[in-house]
Order: structure tokens, then sequence, then C-alpha cells
């Protein structure tokens, strides 16, 4: 079986990584791949089939794909792979033409394994780069394709809203991928705790990404900027068992993140204090690690303040911080600028895709 997990652009590595380990606990043989064909927020993942045994000593088939939505932290979507295959020059092509071979191609598929004609359906699709054709066309091509070839086994149900099996089609680049989304329609990054919806809230598989970077050895985690609590939350959710200390400036983000620590079931796990990043040595003598998605100054607050609260916090930081800090901004010249001024060391830098924007994560000692 092979499995494609999507992502966040930029944190592929860390997802493959996360999947091979919970892999191997499965004792069976298995294949991780990043970005296959060259696509970005992608992991390929080819697994064996995988058993277990029952109370009564039979051998029960282990489904893989609930395994990972139910522990992966990284992933977006677990989706079992049909078929994939790259369209030389799909991007150029007028929609017609484009459109018979997306139909051409799908319709040559054995969907009808996948699905049972007594079960309703639905394709949804996904499409990024310069094309002719929107995901909207896609959609279409491909469930009528999909219907013609079921009618050949009896009447198939198409349900838009509430179907029984979804059909991912993917058109990244000159690249079209269908598979059935074993995750459903609501992404894996949303997690159920998120009661309080912060306006500028963290993805929360970037938040498990950062923890991965701060390579953490139980020492003290603090986020000095926590809005809703994901990072914490997270952390507190991964069974750290090192202090966790949020700091919020506004008692609505504060009030909110406590929300969501007690629907999370880990209120009791961190230390929320209500105060000012930038006077940060007036709460904390010492802290190990700090992780933090900083304000951009787009959603909430002024651009022009941001230069002037980032040189302040970090001149606070250095006050305290003994090992590592990982750190999230569009504001590049701001923070190197605030980094260099205040001592720190660079270690590691990437690009992660953040709600449209590519985004700075720093690595810093
Ligand atoms: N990671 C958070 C989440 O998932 O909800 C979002 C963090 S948001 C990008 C930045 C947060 O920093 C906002 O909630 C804002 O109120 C807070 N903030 C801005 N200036 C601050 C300061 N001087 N001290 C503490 N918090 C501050």
């Amino acid at each position: 079986m092979r499995l494609l997990l999507t992502t966040s652009q930029g944190i592929e590595d860390l997802a493959k990584a996360e999947v091979e380990n919970l892999l191997s606990r499965l004792g069976v043989p298995f294949r991780v791949e990043e970005k296959p064909l060259g696509v970005e927020g992608r992991v390929l993942a080819e697994v064996r089939e995988a058993f277990y045994t029952d109370e009564k000593g039979r051998k029960r088939e282990l489904s893989v794909s609930t395994y990972l939505n139910e522990r992966s932290r990284l992933l977006h979507r677990v989706i079992v792979e049909i078929a994939s295959e790259r369209f030389e020059g799909i991007g150029e092509e007028e929609p017609e033409r484009a459109l018979k071979r997306i139909e051409d191609f799908v319709a040559s598929l054995p969907v009808e394994r996948y699905v049972k004609v007594s079960e309703s359906f639905a394709v949804r699709s996904f499409r990024k780069g310069e094309h002719q054709i929107t995901s909207v066309d896609i959609s279409k091509t491909v469930g009528k394709a999909i219907f013609d070839r079921l009618e050949r086994f009896g009447t198939p149900k198409v349900n838009l809203d509430h179907p029984t099996v979804i059909f991912r089609a993917e058109l990244v680049g000159d690249v079209f991928f269908l598979g059935i989304d074993t995750t459903g329609d609501s992404s894996l990054h949303k997690r159920p705790w998120r009661v309080y919806d912060h306006p500028a809230h963290l993805k929360a598989s970037i938040a498990n990404a950062m923890i991965e970077l701060a390579e953490l050895d139980g020492g003290s985690v603090l986020d000095p900027m926590c809005g809703s609590g994901t990072i914490l939350i997270e952390l507190a959710l991964r069974g750290y068992e090192g202090r966790i200390i949020g700091i919020e400036k506004y008692k609505k983000h504060l009030k909110g993140a406590k929300m969501n620590a007690l629907a999370a079931g880990v209120l009791d796990r961190i230390e929320f204090i209500h105060g000012d990043a930038t006077k940060l040595s007036q709460y904390l003598e010492s802290v190990d690690f700090a992780i933090s998605n900083l304000p951009y100054g787009l959603k909430i607050g002024r651009k022009s303040a941001i230069p002037e609260l980032y040189m302040k916090f970090f001149s606070e930081l250095s006050k305290v911080l003994e090992k590592r800090g990982v750190f999230l901004t569009t504001e590049k010249n701001a923070i190197e600028n605030a980094l260099e001024e205040n001592g720190f060391k660079v270690v590691h830098h990437r690009l992660i895709g953040h709600g449209g924007l590519m985004v700075h994560c720093y690595v810093i000692e």
C-alpha cells in the first residue's frame, strides 16, 4: 500500500522522521520518501500490510492509515494512493485538453476497488501551480470519470456534503494524484481542543515541527508570546515532563489559551502568566528553551512596532535563556538585527509555509 501524506511545506523532513518512527513500531517493512515526484508538503510511505493478533489468537489486519491519523502530530492528511502520474505540459494546455487527459487517466483506474456502488462518494480537489483549469473543474471531471466507471457495476451515489468515501484529486505543477482521503474533510492540524480561535494561531503541525527543532532535553520551556497556547498545549500533549510556561500580553488571548488547555486536558501542566515579553526577566530568572511564533504585525498590531518589540524582547531573552530558542516570523530583517544585537547565534534556518506565506524559522543559541 502506498500512502500519500500531506503536511506543511518546509517540514517534510520532520514529518518523514515522525512517520518512520511510528511505522517502525508496527514491525512491517516500509519505505518513506520526502517530496515524492518533487511535490512539496508531501511525504510518501510505502507500507506492507500490518497485522496483529487478537485476544482469541486470530490474525487481524491493522489499518495503517487509521494508525497514522490517530498518532501523527505533524501530518495534515493520510491518503491511500490509487495512482499518480506526471502530465508533462498540462499547465500550458487549453482547459478542454487538460481536463480530457485527467478524465481519460481516471477512467482507466480500478476505482471500484475502493468504493462499493452502494456507498456514496465525493471528490475533493487541490490544485497548485500555473494551470488554465481550476480545482472545481478537476472535481467535476474526476467525479464524472469515477461515476461513469462505477455505473458498470450499478447505480453510483454522489453525496457532496456527507460522502461515505472521499476521493482526493490533486494537481500540483504537472503531477496528478488520485487517492482515498482517510482523514476526512477536517485536516489533522485542526485540533479538537481548539475552543478559542486566536486570529493568528499557529498550525499544530508547525508547532510540533518547532518542538522537534528545539531538541528538548526535559528542561523548562517558555512561549513568551503564547497567544492561544498552541505550542505549549501540543508540548504538554506529547507528555513532556519539564516545566511549561506561557506569557501573553492580552487577557483575552490568555483566557483563550487557558480554555484551550482545559479542553486538551493539560491545564494543570502549563503555567500561564499575564505579562509583557519585553519585561521577561521580571517573571523568570532563567529558562532552558524558548519556542514562539512571534507577532508579524499583519493580523494584529502595527508592522512599524515590530523592530522595537523584537529588539526589546531579545534583549530580555538574552538575560534568561540557557539553551536554545526556536522562533517563527515573516520579519527577517527585524529578527536578524535583534538576534545579532543581543549576541544570539543562528544555528539553523528554514522557510515554512504557513497561511499562504513562507515564514522564516530560526533556531538560536
Ligand atoms: N502561537 C500562537 C497561537 O497559536 O495562538 C499565536 C501567537 S501570535 C502570532 C503572537 C502573540 O503575541 C499574540 O497573541 C499577541 O497578543 C502576543 N504579544 C504581542 N506582543 C506581546 C508582548 N510584548 N508580550 C507578550 N505577548 C505579546
